[in-house]
């Protein structure tokens, strides 16, 4: 018996009750990162329902990553479906932590209420929406196909707001994101249910260090001020780094325009009297600036021409400018990444889109990176996209919510997907 589309959808459609419950059962677990709140209870609610359906559950805990403590475990789960013959593997990956709900909120963030066809709440859009698509997805299809040769896997992974360190850059290095246990992954982050998102810019963070010399306030002409020297350097920034950025446009097809060309965002900024002793009046000239930039980079652009870049600004205002003292620290990096857009998971995702949806599909690439990048490095698998529901200007913001319907659409979409990449091959 093969699979008609028509019964599949059907069968998705009927499920558009349990689809919002499960949504907001995961929303209540308020999974905020920082410092990691509720990791094991997100992982096991996910663990224990899809034990029920026939999964083998993995609970693993990053122990020793960044941010693992026993107050705060990095818990991951990955639940795998073995069907009733060998075949490839279909991975949806999901990360399970959410920002924190920040100011201006018109709902309670974590009631996961739902108003004209939104769930909102902190973490519906990013992405807890997406991961019960595909569960919703995944369930579903094993339902009406149950001698599906292949088979399937749904992960939650912690940390992929603060780096994916204890998530799946952690599972990644234990071989859970690479051949043979897994051929195609898609991550279900909130890029809109039509688009395919390819891949990511890269990224540079970076410290600077501006010293000067300590001295009494009242006489500053005694001392030499770090801050001072810091203004230099944004002004340096300002006249000739960000106009040099715009020059540089991309022909990855990233979203939204702006993130065409090359970006740099002065993430912080501390010179002087700490901000703890603020109102305390003590004098002094500060002998130290510390800045911290995160420079968003091209694929056609070189990592090391990107750092070359910024040491050029520092080391001409070295020699323009009497005592000038700088450090440059790397703090992080990731080469871009950008799937092929003939590679067998975008095709099976168009496909869906086609089906579903009526139209074809827009491939984008995203301006910041997501997990993809361990996948790609660590596991040194290719064949992994980002497609899930959700707007992705909403993520992050107070007021988050997702469509129910997108959801819908997504599933159906993750579902058609996935029989398409195992072949649709019953045993
Ligand atoms: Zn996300």
């Amino acid at each position: 018996m093969t699979l008609t589309l028509e019964t599949l959808f059907r069968a998705i459609d009927d499920k558009r009750d349990e689809l919002v419950s499960l949504t907001q059962e995961l929303v209540r677990i308020p999974t905020i990162n920082p410092p990691g709140e509720c990791y094991q209870d997100c992982a096991r609610y996910i663990g224990e329902r899809l034990e029920k359906r026939g999964f083998t559950i993995d609970y693993v805990r990053a122990t020793g990553a960044i941010g693992d403590s026993d107050r705060y475990p990095r818990m991951n789960v990955i639940a795998r479906w073995e069907g009733a013959a060998s075949g490839p593997t279909v991975h949806f990956n999901s990360h399970i932590d959410v920002v924190e709900v920040g100011a201006g909120w018109s709902f309670d963030p974590f009631a996961a209420e739902v108003h004209e066809g939104r769930i909102y709440g902190r973490g519906t859009c990013d992405m807890k929406g997406g991961l019960a698509a595909s569960i919703i997805a995944l369930e579903t299809l094993i339902e009406q196909c149950p001698s599906l040769a292949g088979s399937l896997e749904i992960s939650g992974t912690a940390d992929e707001e603060s780096g994916g360190f204890g998530g799946v850059a952690y599972l990644a290095e234990r071989g859970y994101f690479s051949k043979p246990r897994v051929d195609h992954v898609i991550i279900p982050e909130p890029l809109n249910k039509h688009r395919i998102c390819l891949g990511h810019r890269g990224v540079w963070w970076a410290e600077l260090v501006t010293s000067g010399r300590m001295a009494h306030g009242s006489m500053p002409f005694l001392g030499d001020c770090a801050v001072r020297h810091m203004g230099a350097v944004i002004d340096a920034f300002e006249n000739k780094l960000f106009p040099q950025l715009r020059q540089k446009h991309t022909a990855m097809p990233v979203v939204p325009d702006g993130a065409k060309e090359s970006t740099l965002n002065i993430n912080s900024l501390h010179g002087g009297q700490s901000e703890e002793f603020a109102g305390l009046p003590a004098p002094l000239v500060p002998d130290s600036c510390r800045m911290v930039i995160d420079r968003r980079f091209l694929i056609e652009e070189d990592l090391s021409e990107v750092k070359a870049e910024v040491a050029k600004i520092l080391e001409d205002l070295k020699s323009e400018r009497p005592n000038f003292r700088y450090e440059l620290r790397d703090l992080f990096e990731v080469a871009p990444s950008m799937t092929a857009q003939d590679a067998p998971v975008v095709r099976a995702v168009e496909q869906g889109i086609k089906q579903v949806l009526q139209r074809n599909p827009e491939f984008v690439v995203s301006p910041g990176t997501y997990d993809q990048k361990h996948i790609d490095r660590i596991g040194r698998l290719h064949d992994c996209i980002a497609y899930g529901p959700g707007i992705l200007d909403l993520a992050h913001q107070s007021d988050e919510y997702v469509v129910i319907d997108d959801m819908l659409d997504a599933a159906k979409v993750m579902a058609s997907a996935s029989y398409n990449l195992l072949g649709g091959i019953q045993a």
